[in-house]
Parts: structure tokens; sequence; C-alpha cells
């Protein structure tokens, strides 16, 4: 069997890549494989029975049709939409862009941006932007912050809601069917298959009738996200695919009252603080705020049980979650980020009976473990249920729990109650990027006709982003053709 193009994976970025191709007439012959299942049959059975439960073979949270968006938060940052003082100084947003500076300039970018929203928009996403309205109130929290030596990063949001982004995929998901996206799920694409230098196809494994089957295209895109990162790392070392040392961020899920929050919650939705805490200086910084969210585990390859956090539209908690993570960057000899964090996430999930563990930040000053009798007296009560009762420390490492710990007292100071002794921290939550791959302007690796676009091989870190690259891959191949 011969397609024009493979797209490996489902995520927003092969989803918007499929979706452009459309728009240019060029998706015709064009395959897209995920080891998941359709977005209408993915379901997470934790909302019933509270716990994860480890689905067989592939979580539903982070596999299937849109990837890790299916049930994300559906925070959209709009970088675009950055508003300037008289000065020309940013004060909200800024189209930092990411990596994409090293391959557009600014103004592509923005330009980018205002389509792929336009995408959102168009198949039903909220026309509210959070975080427009407040502005002198979020530039006196950003003097504060600064005052203690922390960023305060505020961007034009768009919040879709869990519930809502599985129905904005799933509209997605008709639309690419109604034009003739080939759509092959439950199906592991298990190798690559190169010669002289030049993809000609991919090795897959079906799961719903256990076949093995070589695929050809000259044409192989990699969108595997972070849940495909370890896959994509043995794949690069195995076929020799040129890539960087990348880093991996190490960290907790942090959950307090919406109360302490409130001023953040409502003037920005999402506020991103970033800080260099004393003695390491180590990135330290806020990730994936959800108000009156719900704090939510996800399975990993190897079995490794990762926390999250996300929120709904409609249905609501009292507590707000967000990530609090230290980007880890080793230096030679030491070039495995990846095995340095699942070793971690392997001794906090032995630690915890293969659960997520939870501590209060109280217990971890007094130099003692959390008990379940604890938490049923605690002010603030965990909205992850099957989260069990433990010890953080004795999994996270001397420098990331310092770093963690200095950048809450730092953060204490301009949001007060951040460091309130009842205040709840989830681990282990980690961000894996594949060492990243080297990529030339269009998105190619090092290998003839196979390119890589999202969060798995270090090209993005979120939703928006993701999906831009997934249409500017789209543009890429059709004048290619
Ligand atoms: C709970 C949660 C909340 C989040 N909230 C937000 C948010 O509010 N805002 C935001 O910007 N981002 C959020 N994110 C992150 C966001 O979902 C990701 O940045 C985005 O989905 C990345 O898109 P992607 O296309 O790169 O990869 P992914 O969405 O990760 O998709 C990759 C797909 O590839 C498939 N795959 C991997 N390897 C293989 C293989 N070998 N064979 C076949 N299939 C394979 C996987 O099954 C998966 O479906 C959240 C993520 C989670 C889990």
């Amino acid at each position: 069997m011969k397609y024009d193009l493979i797209v490996v994976g489902m995520g927003p970025s092969a989803v918007f890549l499929a979706y452009e191709l459309i728009q240019l007439n060029k998706g015709k012959n064009v395959l897209l494989i995920d080891q998941g299942k359709p977005v209408e049959k993915r379901t997470c059975p934790m909302e019933k029975v509270g716990k994860c439960v480890g689905c067989k073979p592939y979580c539903n949270i982070t596999c299937g049709f849109s990837g890790a968006g299916a049930f994300s938060d559906g925070k959209l940052n709009s970088y675009h939409l950055s508003l300037k003082d008289k000065d020309g100084s940013i004060y909200l947003g800024g189209n930092d862009g990411g990596y994409f500076k090293k391959y557009m300039t600014e103004s592509e970018i923005c330009d980018l941006l205002t389509y792929t929203d336009n995408i959102y928009l168009k198949f039903g996403a909220d026309p509210k932007l959070h975080g427009t309205e407040h502005i002198d109130e979020i530039k006196e929290l950003q003097a504060k912050a600064s005052k203690q030596n922390l960023t305060l990063v505020s961007y034009p949001i768009r919040h879709l809601g869990t519930e809502k982004a599985h129905i904005l995929y799933g509209k997605l998901e008709k639309y690419l069917k109604d034009n003739h996206i080939n759509l092959l799920y439950e199906t592991e694409v298990k190798d690559l298959m190169i010669e002289n230098n030049k993809v000609i196809g991919v090795k897959i494994h079906n799961l719903t009738n256990d076949k093995y089957e070589d695929i050809y295209s000259d044409k192989v895109v990699l969108a595997v996200g972070r849940k495909g990162a370890s896959w994509l790392s043995d794949i690069c070392t195995k076929n020799k695919i040129k890539t960087k040392i990348g880093s991996v961020d190490i960290g907790i899920r942090y959950e307090l009252p919406d109360k302490v929050m409130s001023k953040i919650n409502e003037y920005m939705y999402e506020g991103k603080f970033i800080g260099r805490p004393f003695p390491y200086r180590d990135k330290v910084r806020t990730f994936c705020q959800n108000p009156s969210g719900f704090v939510s585990a996800e399975v990993y390859d190897n079995g490794l049980t990762l926390v999250n956090g996300h929120s709904y539209k409609d249905k609501k908690s009292t507590n707000t979650n967000l990530a609090i993570l230290v980007s880890h960057h080793f230096t030679y000899p030491f070039d495995k980020p990846i095995e340095y964090g699942e070793n971690v996430a392997q001794n906090l999930n032995r630690l915890g009976g293969n659960a997520i563990m939870v501590q209060r930040l109280g217990d971890i000053y007094r130099g003692r473990r959390t008990w379940e009798e604890d938490l049923k007296n605690n002010s603030v009560q965990p909205t992850l249920k099957g989260a069990v009762a433990g010890d953080l420390t004795y999994g996270l490492g001397y420098r990331t729990m310092t770093d963690i710990l200095e950048f809450i007292k730092d953060v204490d100071k301009v949001v007060e109650g951040f460091a309130n002794p009842d205040n709840l921290l989830y681990g282990p939550e980690i961000k894996f990027y594949s060492n990243e791959v080297v990529l030339d302007k269009n998105f190619m690796t090092s290998i003839d006709g196979l390119y890589s676009i999202g969060d798995g091989g270090g090209l993005t870190t979120g939703l928006m982003m993701a999906s831009c690259a997934g249409v500017k891959m789209a543009r890429i191949l059709s004048q290619n053709k």
C-alpha cells in the first residue's frame, strides 16, 4: 500500500496538518495512524471509579484522535495578541513563538497564529479572550512579582474546557473523514523503513487484528507528542536521526483554594510565573493553571503514571491547580534526560503503590509524610480521589525539591496564601520532550522525506503551537510536491 503522505500520531499537530492539506487540495491520499481510538470512543474510567485503572493497551487521556488535546483543559494561548506600552515594552502576551523563531519571522508566526486561531473559532471555540480586561491590575501584579525576581507573563487565552475540547475535536474528526483523510486507529507504528538515508514507509502493528504490515510513502511526518517522546528517542538512536540533547521538566502539581488565586484567575485565567530561585538559579515556572479545576492522572509508556490537571467549562471545583516545573538541563557526560525523568517517575510511582502521591506543603516543612487521616481534616481537599498520601521528598531530588520550595515562598510574597501549609503537592508531574530532533527550515529531519512536528520532537509545548506546526507543515509539503 502506498500513500502520498503518512502521519504518525493524531494529536492537534497532525489534525491541523490534515485540515490544511484539505484546504490546499492535497488531502487525497493521506494516512494518519494512531495507537489510540476515535475521539468519541475515548473515555477515562477514573470519572466513574475514582482512580486510574491504567487502560490497556493505551491511556485514553493521551492517545487517540486529537492526542493529549482531547482531555486537555483546552487553553489556547493567543501569543499573537500582545499588548504594548507606549514605550513599546510588552506587558501582556508577547509573541515569543517558542522554537518557531528558528524557522520563521515574527510576522509569519503572527499570521500563522491568527489563521490557526480562526480555525478553532470556526469549529466552536469560545470567542471570549481571557486576560485582556484588567490591564492595570495585571500590571500591578507584574510589578509586585518583579520585586521578588519573578516574571509574571500573561497571554490572552481562549478556554475551551475539557468537555468542549472533546466536542470541538469531534467536529474536526468528522471534517477530516468527510474529506477523505484516511484515519487508522488502534495501530502502533513500530518502526520506520529507511533506505539510503531516505524514508520509504513505516512498519505497523494493528492492535485490533494483531496484524503486522509495511506501509509505504516517500513522506512521513512524525507527530507523536510527549506520549511518543521515548519511542521517538529510541527510533532516532536506532536510525541515526540527528538529535540535540534536550531537557526534561520535572516537578509537581500544586492545588490550593480558588480564593487564594482569585485575582490571577479573574484577571488572567492563567498566570505564568517564572523564577530562578536561590541557590541553584534553575528555571522554575508555573504551567497549565486550572481555576476551579480538577487534578488528573495519565498513564505513559512503561506504565508510568503522571499527574496533570484540567478544568471543565461547566463543572467546577473550589480549587485551582497548576504545575510547578523545574527545567533540568544536564551537562557532560550525562545525556539521557528522558531516562532521568523516567527514573524519578518510577520511584515516585513505586512509593505511591503505582498511584499519584499527594503531600501537604506543611508536612514537607515539618519533615514528615502525609497520612490519609491528615487529608480528611485538611482545609484543601484533593480533587484527585485516587491519589495516595505519602512523602514526595523520597522521590524528588534535593535540587528539584529545593527549587520548588523556594519558588513557592517567592510566589507567596505576590499571592498571599500560596505557601499555606494545607496546600497540596502531587507528584510526579514530568514533561518529557524527546532529545530535540534536528530539523531544517522545512521541519525535515536528517533523513530525506522524514519530518517531525509537535511536542514530541521538542518543536512545540502546547495546543496552539502544535496546531500551528501542523498548518505550517501542510503548506511546506504542498509546496514541495
Ligand atoms: C490533561 C492535559 C491538559 C492539558 N492542557 C493544556 C492546555 O490547557 N493548553 C495547552 O496548550 N496544552 C495543554 N496540554 C498539552 C497539549 O495537549 C499538547 O501540547 C498537545 O496535545 C500536543 O500535540 P501533539 O500533536 O504534539 O501531540 P499529542 O497531542 O501528544 O498527540 C500525539 C499522538 O501520537 C500518538 N502516538 C505516539 N506514538 C505513536 C506510535 N508509535 N504509533 C502510533 N501513534 C503514536 C499518541 O497516541 C497521540 O495520540 C494538556 C495536556 C494534558 C494531557
